[in-house]
């Protein structure tokens, strides 16, 4: 079993409000969220952090973006506007050591961020 929370999340080995999944990628609600719409995009393949990418990850990390921007419209946020964020490593915030994209949506969201 991977030791990964993410990796689990995927795998649906620890439970997670999921609002998008297919064979690549899963959307789901942040568990402590920042704005009204605040979930995570992950790929199901494990990928530390950007750092780790490779050129083959280029299209799965475009198509996280695709994901989001479509949740954005679905939800009724693309035309008052969101953001998408992945933070890089601890002096950027990241936490979880499996890529995430920040979806946050449904406030005004100050810049730059903290
Ligand atoms: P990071 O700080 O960019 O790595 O973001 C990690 C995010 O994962 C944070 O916004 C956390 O609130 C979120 N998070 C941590 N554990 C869970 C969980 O079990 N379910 C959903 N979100 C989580």
């Amino acid at each position: 079993m991977s030791s990964c929370l993410f990796c689990r999340i995927a795998s649906a080995d620890i439970p997670a409000k999921v609002i998008y999944q297919d064979a690549d990628l899963v959307a789901f609600e942040d568990i402590n969220p920042q704005a009204p719409l605040h979930c995570l995009v992950i790929p199901r393949r494990h990928i530390g952090t950007l750092n780790d990418m490779t050129p083959e990850d280029a299209t799965l990390v475009g198509t996280m973006h695709y994901r989001a921007a479509q949740i954005a419209r679905e939800r009724g946020y693309a035309d008052g506007g969101f953001r998408t964020v992945i933070n890089c490593n601890a002096d950027a915030g990241q936490t979880v050591f499996h890529i995430h994209l920040h979806l946050l949506a449904g406030r005004r969201l100050g810049w730059p961020p903290g």
